[in-house]
């Protein structure tokens, strides 16, 4: 949490600041600053003494990521690349959910990253193909989503937790930015607007099941079997399908809530007929709605999108399963947003 000793602040929960601050109302009129009125230095923080200001700027690192760039797909999809104090890139993505010229819509879902890539190495993601580097601070995390509310002039309310590496191996850091981005004190995002997508972590999963925060929970399947699974995530060797589909289940029932699998359809990988059956056949089981996310090409890498056509086909096998499934249009592919990508293009020139 220290960076050249000192500490980050949006990394701090409101009991830890008052912990720090004398006398104590000006811990909530920090946090205001920091939350409401988005100030991006203690100099603005003009109700607070200038020697106070001063002992905050000497003491704390308000600021934990700093916007590089951003690229505006023209679905209104407008995706971030971040620097991090250490100069590692990541991405952030702002997905409105009715994209158009002249109708604001009301819903903004901010996808963020965890890690400075990633050590699963599914064999089709960007974000995996050097390896990682390191997880990314609470504070990395909590701050994606103010410069992106801050940027866009927008108003966050949904979070998915999507973008590059994996939130579950970060699990600590996670859920120490998901309970700031939750609380009344900070951006006070609900938790059932927020979702945590994972490779399938099994003793993971069965801890955020224990949690009391109501996150919800997606879990990138992209194969019904452990033949064709293991074929392009290699994390199915350590956490076979059977002890995957049993940590969903406890979620499922711990949690009494709904969860989502994953599937991207990629061409004669995983988008055979066999597969919508036994993937319809577990998501029955576990009453789990279905997103179906057509490949999006990466740079290097083999694999290709299915025709529309089969696309279809799969998503119909699912619903005759009694499946709710829904075929994403993509929004961003003229952007690269899917994980990594735009990082890659960054620093592969
Ligand atoms: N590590 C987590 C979250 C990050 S990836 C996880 O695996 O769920 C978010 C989703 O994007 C995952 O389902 C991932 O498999 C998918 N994804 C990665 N690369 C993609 C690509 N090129 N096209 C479409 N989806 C991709």
């Amino acid at each position: 949490m220290a960076v050249k000793d000192k500490i980050e602040l949006k990394s701090l929960t409101r009991d830890e600041l008052l912990a720090r601050c004398e006398p104590a109302y000006r811990a909530d009129q920090i946090l205001e600053w920091v939350y409401a009125k988005q100030a991006g230095s203690f100099e603005e923080m003009t109700n607070l003494s200038a020697a106070f200001r001063q002992k905050l700027a000497a003491d704390f690192e308000l600021n934990a990521v700093h916007a590089l760039k951003t690229r505006n797909a023209t679905d209104t999809t407008e995706k971030f690349l971040f620097q991090l104090r250490d100069h590692s890139l990541i991405e952030t993505v702002l997905i409105p959910a009715t994209p158009g010229l002249t109708t604001q819509s009301d819903r903004h879902t901010v996808c963020v990253s965890t890690q400075v890539g990633c050590a699963y190495a599914c064999k089709f993601c960007a974000s995996g193909l050097d390896g990682i580097k390191r997880n990314l601070t609470a504070a990395e995390i909590v701050d994606q989503v103010l410069q992106v509310q801050k940027q866009s002039g927008e108003r966050v309310s949904n979070i998915v937790v999507m973008g590059m590496g994996e939130p579950l191996a970060n699990y600590d850091n996670l859920l120490r930015a998901l309970r700031i981005l939750n609380a009344p004190w900070a951006l006070g995002i609900g938790a059932r607007k927020i979702t945590v997508s994972t490779v399938g972590l099994v003793p993971r999963i069965k801890q955020l099941a224990d949690e009391p925060l109501q996150l919800r929970l997606a879990v990138s399947l992209h194969g019904a079997t452990d033949e064709v699974r293991e074929r392009i995530m290699p994390v199915n060797k350590k956490y076979p399908l059977k002890e995957l589909l049993a940590a969903c289940d406890y979620y499922v029932n711990t949690k009494h809530r709904m969860m989502t699998f994953e599937y991207i359809l990629i061409d004669g990988v995983n988008d055979m007929l066999d597969q919508a059956q036994k993937l319809g056949g577990i998501a029955r089981r576990l009453r789990a709605k279905v997103n179906l996310i057509p490949y999006n090409p990466v740079e290097g890498l083999p694999w290709k999108r299915p025709e529309r056509d089969r696309c279809k086909m799969f998503a119909h096998t699912l619903k005759t399963h009694g499946v709710t499934a829904t075929l994403r249009t993509e929004k961003g592919t003229d952007i690269n947003a899917a994980c990594g990508q735009l990082r890659l293009q960054h620093e592969h020139g």
